[in-house]
């Protein structure tokens, strides 16, 4: 993957070009479906160690791009309706943007929903049982914190780490060490070592997941609001890509059966946690449509394409990063250039 700078040096040479105005029309598709997880004040544009800025955007960028989106001529419909017009051919008649939050979080409630209500924009967000019960371990953000103790003591695969971290490059130095070995790790290992990890430094794992993420109550109520579409997220946020055929199907047909009943209406979507190769791949896109999913959402690059109506199980999104709230970038995004570019101008990325 491009670095920031590389990739957001394309995307304004892309941008003051004009480029991304030119390819509006025959690469942006039916429409594009954008990938948030966190709205909160100040989100993403932390200048400290915050590794997991770019999972959080503020709500006035929100309300921008929502505004943004509209003036360049985009419908804001929510996924079902989305979803109806692949389905129907009617795809192509006017592009469209569907807003998407994965994971659940508390300020999804508290600052996207009364911009998602201002604006009256449909929004669907993506919630996985163990997340709503708090018991979930959010092993990204459990890293951060325990770097944040000052001092990682902790042993990978035989190799034992002692690091220091005081300063800022200190940080950032542990995180570039303990991110991709535990990221590598398998599924339920994974999570096993992260509460062995948190316990040491004591960090308390589920404590962390009910502060952030809203419990059934909150889910319930703001599902109350005709603007929200609940879908979702596995049942504890498990990349089914790397797990059994038989441990991948509880994930995504489990996760349906337990929100349904928790909020008495039937789950139509899905979308799959991190969501991209190896994360989540065909096998897995047979299993959702088995789990009895209308459509699921990946996170491989890419707007949507009236041929994705035979492939509703792997559908591309935008993501929006918090280290590139600029307008431009979602242009640039959503004009479905760098990702043709990507993608070597192939629609489809869907084996
Ligand atoms: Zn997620």
């Amino acid at each position: 993957m491009a670095s920031p700078h590389v990739l957001r040096g394309l995307l304004d040479v892309l941008h003051f070009s004009g480029l991304t105005a030119a390819a509006r029309g025959s690469l942006q598709g039916a429409g594009s479906i954008f990938c948030l997880h966190h709205v909160c004040p100040g989100g993403g544009r932390q200048k400290h160690f915050a590794p997991n800025s770019k999972l959080e955007i503020e709500p006035a960028f929100l309300e921008a791009m929502i505004l943004h989106v509209r003036k360049q001529g985009l419908e804001t419909v929510s996924l079902g309706e989305a979803v109806a017009r692949l389905k129907s051919g009617a795809g192509t008649a006017r592009p469209f943007a569907v807003f998407t939050l994965d994971d659940g979080y508390k300020d999804n409630a508290e600052f996207a929903q009364p911009v998602f209500d201002r604006l009256q924009c449909p929004y669907t967000i993506f919630v996985a049982p163990r997340i709503a019960e708090g018991s979930c371990e959010l092993w990204w953000r459990i890293i951060e914190l325990v770097i944040n103790t000052g001092q990682v003591q902790t042993e990978i695969n035989g190799a034992k780490f002692n690091l220091t971290c005081a300063t800022d490059a200190e940080k950032w130095r542990a995180w570039n060490i303990l991110f991709p070995l535990i990221e590598a790790m398998e599924q339920h290992g994974q999570r096993s070592y992260i509460r062995a990890l948190a316990q040491a430094h004591g960090v308390d794992v589920d404590a962390y997941c009910r502060a952030v993420a809203m419990d059934w109550d909150e889910l319930r109520a703001i599902n109350r609001d005709p603007l929200c579409t609940i879908g979702a997220h596995t049942l504890n946020h498990h990349a089914v890509g790397k797990m059994s055929e038989a441990d991948a199907r509880q994930q995504l047909a489990g996760s349906r059966g337990i929100i349904s009943r928790e909020l008495g209406e039937e789950v139509r979507f899905n979308a799959y946690p991190y969501g991209d190769e190896p994360n989540a791949t065909a096998r897995d896109f047979r299993l959702a449509a088995e789990a009895g999913y209308e459509a699921s959402l990946t996170t491989r690059k890419g707007v949507v394409f009236a041929e994705h109506a035979g492939h509703l199980q792997a559908l591309p999104r935008v993501m929006v990063s918090g280290r590139y709230q600029a307008l431009r970038y979602v242009d640039a995004m959503m004009s479905g250039l760098p990702t043709a570019l990507l993608n070597r101008f192939d629609r489809l990325n869907v084996a």
